[in-house]
């Protein structure tokens, strides 16, 4: 045991149920010094040492691999271990298999995904040369031809680890792609639709993406953006699928430390003082009650006014098709809903408006008459047999009838966005599409409410994409092909999507939101005691002990604490009619046209947006595969649980069709830092997605399927040095194929099982073969 250590070995130490990695700093005198990499120092009597608390780290760990389904360590530690390592290197790209792992950089890296870089792994299979998304990007684009079928990305991590970033590099990659597989001839004429896809990227963004305390560039809304190319491999036209705007919510509060939708300050910093001051009366962010309630209008990380350049000038909005006219309108409709946040009220015998300026701004923006604005807001109108009925309302009400118009105008006005986009973007749907999933990633704030709720419930959903087909559907196929299989255990989240969505027996935690929803007497107090009884023996459901207004989930990412305040209102939906109404008539005194700065503008937007734009959505919503609700006000106004389930089971449904590549971001420390690599946060985010597991299974499974007539007829060209190959690398595992293969009888419906490593092998010699 003496010499059982010397000095700068290389081993695992286990310490609190983590495999830490560390060298052997001194051994003398019965006394061995381990110095781990990540900064700590053990010092242990030799004889207390076990072979179970110190394991000699085998030569793929410390080297790194490029693979991770090639470690030969297998715990979480040697695959932090491996990120880590390669962390340092500015390596933030590594994979299992074909899973890219992407560890947030937090910095720009020089040359990473610059022009040469495309050309470099466009020329390269997956494998080939060092890890990166684009090779991922590159080999979805291969496959659409290889399997005929249709390709998606799914992309999932937390909050801020870098999801949309990666979606735009996906982009960039096939947008260069298409550019590419063009005749040099007609590459100006079609260029139009890729450069329209990279534009709808940053107008998304601006209306889309907030700072909150996660990420200072947050998407709040899940996009599905799907594109379609034709034989030869151009994109020939788009679609973008708004999942739902999460809650439109932040556009008249935000917590502290966050911000509203980066558009609004966009605007204050960019629009020149004429558009700014005289045309909608605007001055500082501090002026808004629906920007100043943080005590947050500026990050140094975010560029306002670049913001307002890349979206709202003409130029960059005419890629997009939006005239000079919708600019102004879109910006007359956000200046209002700044102004209408800025309307108080006072009591005098029920609400009355106490800011006139804020008010006839208000109504002046949105073409609205500002007698019917005040009136509207102060009381609630109802038709009663025939009669109309108005009722005062109280201060309090009167904020919450402003704050819903906000937040109204603006998620029709976002819906609009995307609907502009989508008809920019569409082209011919006459052979295969890509999709990428970029939705909000896993939260987990102090204070949870509906939003997170939400959020949290649809990455519950990929998880569940992701574990059915990587781990289920995965072994189940094995078992009925007769392969040599040890089953690999894995986390299976079913049972916390039973607690939330589960319709039969007991009522999930959506369908008793549902319900309440119905009551109109019922309160968030009635809710909360229905999910307490219905569900608190669930392990999945959390009772606090003491909070009163709370209850848990168990999510696979972690336990998350909602608040129940709110929840009901919001899941509701419901938009008063009378304000529906209002905004409907804004048309009324549109048309009449008024002078602005010299330019004459039509008011219908307003309108125009609560008119047409509810059944437009509907065109930019994937078709529902469950039963078809009727449309409700709040349906079309995409906020509610229903709408949300309805939308993923939908996706979930438009995936299943598709083959998936899937991009895992990593965020390496929460402080948004660059050369900040905090082990407990990332080995947090392994352990919930699973990630041991997953090398696991892609290093001993068969992922890559071929059916045996195209695995013949496509290695056919090299069969004489794929026989030996095959056989060695095969056989084995598979009591079938064994047979077909050694008696070379093709026979429809038998399927080829390979290792990812050996197609890319196989299909490396295919190619040099070929030449
Ligand atoms: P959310 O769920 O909140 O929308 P997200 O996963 O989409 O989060 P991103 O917005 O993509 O996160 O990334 C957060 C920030 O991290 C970016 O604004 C950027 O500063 C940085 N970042 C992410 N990926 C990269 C990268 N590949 N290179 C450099 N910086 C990056
Ligand atoms: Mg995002």
């Amino acid at each position: 045991m003496d010499n059982f250590f010397t000095e700068g070995d290389r081993v695992w130490l286990r310490e609190e149920d983590q495999f830490l990695p560390g060298s052997v700093s001194s051994c003398s005198g019965g006394v061995v010094v381990f110095a781990t990499d990540y900064g700590q120092v053990y010092t242990y009597k030799q004889n207390a040492l076990t072979r179970q608390k110190v394991q000699p780290m085998h030569h793929s760990s410390v080297r790194g691999v490029e693979d991770m389904a090639t470690l030969e360590d297998l715990h979480d530690g040697a695959i932090m271990h491996n990120l880590y390592q390669r962390y340092q290197q500015r390596q933030i790209y590594t994979y299992i298999g074909s899973i890219l792992a992407a560890v947030n950089p937090y910095q720009p890296l020089p040359g990473l995904y610059d022009r040469p870089t495309i050309e470099l792994y466009s020329r390269h299979h997956l494998g080939e040369i060092s890890p990166h998304i684009f090779a991922v990007a590159n080999d979805c684009y291969r496959s659409l031809w290889r399997r005929q079928q249709n390709q998606c990305v799914l992309i999932s991590g937390e909050s801020g680890a870098g999801k949309t970033e990666s979606t735009k590099l996906i982009l960039r990659f096939l947008s260069a792609m298409s550019q590419h597989s063009l005749e040099v001839s007609c590459r100006d004429k079609t260029s139009h639709v890729e450069e329209a896809l990279l534009e709808s990227s940053p107008i998304m963004e601006a209306f889309g993406n907030a700072k909150t305390v996660y990420n200072n560039n947050s998407s709040r809304f899940g996009k599905f953006v799907q594109l379609h190319f034709n034989q030869k491999g151009n994109i020939q036209g788009g679609r973008i699928v708004d999942c739902i705007l999460s809650n439109s919510n932040r556009v008249v509060r935000q917590n502290p430390g966050e911000r509203n939708y980066h558009i609004f300050y966009a605007i204050l910093a960019g629009a020149n003082n004429q558009q700014r001051a005289e045309a909608f009366g605007l001055t500082r962010p501090e002026s808004y009650h629906y920007l100043r309630q943080s005590s947050c209008t500026e990050d140094k990380t975010i560029n306002d006014s670049s913001t307002f350049q890349d979206v709202l000038v003409p130029s960059a909005m005419q890629t997009m098709q939006f005239t000079e006219e919708n600019i102004r309108e879109v910006l007359r409709l956000l200046a209002g809903i700044l102004h209408a946040g800025n309307i108080e009220f006072m009591t005098a015998g029920g609400a009355q408006v106490a800011s006139k300026s804020a008010l006839s701004w208000t109504s002046e923006l949105l073409g609205l008459n500002s007698e019917q604005l005040a009136e509207v807001l102060t009381h609630r109108s109802m038709i009663l047999r025939g009669e109309e009925i108005s009722t005062p309302l109280t201060v309090e009400q009167a904020v919450d009838s402003r704050d819903s118009m906000a937040m109204a105008l603006y998620s029709q006005c976002f819906n609009w966005i995307i609907h502009k986009l989508n008809h920019r973007i569409r082209g011919k749907e006459d052979f295969k599409s890509i999709s990428i999933l970029d939705i909000f990633g896993f939260e987990n704030f102090e204070v949870n409410r509906f939003e997170q709720f939400n959020i949290n419930y649809a990455n519950e959903k990929l998880q569940e994409y992701f574990n059915k087909h990587i781990f289920s559907l995965e072994q189940l196929e094995y078992n009925k092909e007769g392969l040599v299989w040890v089953d690999i255990n894995w986390m299976d989240n079913a049972e916390c999507l039973d607690l939330i969505e589960k319709v039969s027996n007991k009522l999930g935690l959506l369908a008793l939101m549902n319900e309440e929803s119905h009551f109109p007497k019922a309160t968030d107090d009635t809710l909360l005691e229905k999910l307490h009884s219905q569900h608190s023996k669930n392990p999945f459901y959390v009772k606090p002990r003491v909070a009163v207004h709370l209850f848990g989930v168990r999510h696979y990412a972690g336990e998350v604490v909602y608040d129940v305040r709110g929840m009901l209102e919001k899941n509701r939906d419901t938009f008063r009619d009378d304000i529906l109404n209002m905004l409907r008539e804004s048309r009324s005194v549109g048309w009449m046209c008024f002078q602005t700065g010299g330019i004459f503008m039509r008011l219908d937007f307003v309108y125009d947006l609560f008119e047409h734009v509810l059944s437009r959505n509907k065109q930019d919503t994937l078709k529902s595969s469950t039963k078809h609700r009727r449309p409700t006000v709040s349906s079309q106004f995409k906020i509610s649980t229903t709408y949300l389930q309805d939308s993923l089971h939908s996706l979930m449904a438009t995936l299943s069709t598709s083959n998936p590549y899937f991009i895992r971001c990593i965020k390496p420390n929460t402080h948004k830092m660059p050369d900040q690599f905090d082990q407990t946060v990332v080995l947090n985010q392994l352990r919930y997605s699973g990630m041991l597991e997953t090398v696991k299974i892609r290093r001993s499974g068969f992922p890559v399927r071929r059916s045996f007539q195209d695995f013949c007829s496509r290695l056919n060209l090299a069969s004489c040095v794929l026989q030996i190959q095959l056989h060695g690398a095969i056989q084995s595992p598979c009591r079938r194929l064994r047979v077909f293969m050694s008696i070379h009888v093709v026979q429809d419906g038998l399927q080829v099982f390979l290792r990812e490593s050996l197609e890319q092998r196989l299909e490396k010699q295919r190619k040099q073969y070929r030449r």
